[in-house]
């Protein structure tokens, strides 16, 4: 996460894609990805820097933004812009070209240990996706010793409950919808099959 003080002024910068805007095709579109980069996400980072201005929460990184608002009624946008900033670019990490496949082995073992089988923990991810009713996101997350399946709507992080995120699916209608209209079901399990970043998870390990 970038965070840059400048003369007071605390300036949340939009970060590079880790990729070519088309590198994800088909799975996902240079033109889903030049408005879901390009305009939703660069608009959180744009709002979230326009709220904290002049306040307490300039120049602090995000995820103490994130800590520090949650649950606070007067402080639900500026903890939605920076939770959107920060979910965003965790979800472009947990996408590679070229994904899918298998984990590497610190992770695989990890897996097969809280959900029996790859398949399995597949599986979950694609239920929690269509289970997920509205806006929101999926992920793999270590809870202590176990790995989990857990869902977040809107713009909630499972950083706020404890447990460390590994990898994170946006099933937000504008990750999806320009290549898959209401099809959420497709569009998870090619992110699965076809981009999702095993080794970002295995690096996000604790
Ligand atoms: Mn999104």
């Amino acid at each position: 996460m970038s965070n840059n003080r400048i003369e007071n002024v605390s300036v949340h910068v939009l970060p590079v894609l880790p990729y070519a805007d088309n590198a994800l095709a088909p799975v996902i579109s240079a033109n889903t990805i030049s408005f879901h980069y390009g305009k939703h996400h660069k608009t959180y980072v744009d709002n979230l820097n326009k709220l904290v201005a002049g306040t307490e929460f300039a120049g602090l990184p995000l995820e103490e933004i994130i800590a520090q608002t949650v649950g606070k009624e007067d402080k639900t946008a500026i903890f939605n812009n920076a939770a959107q900033a920060w979910n965003h670019t965790f979800y472009w990490s947990s996408l590679t070209p070229n994904g899918g496949g298998q984990p590497p082995a610190v992770l695989k073992q990890k897996i097969e240990a809280s959900f029996g089988t790859m398949d399995a923990c597949k599986k979950e991810l694609t239920a929690a996706a269509t289970t997920q009713f509205g806006s929101g996101w999926v992920w793999l997350v270590q809870d202590g010793d176990k790995l989990k399946v857990v869902k977040t709507g809107n713009a909630d992080s499972p950083l706020t409950k404890g447990m460390k995120p590994l990898l994170t699916i946006d099933v937000w209608e504008h990750a999806y919808y320009l290549d898959y209209q209401n099809r959420r079901a497709d569009y998870v399990n090619a992110v699965i099959d076809k981009l999702i970043n095993w080794s970002f998870a295995a690096n996000n390990l604790s």
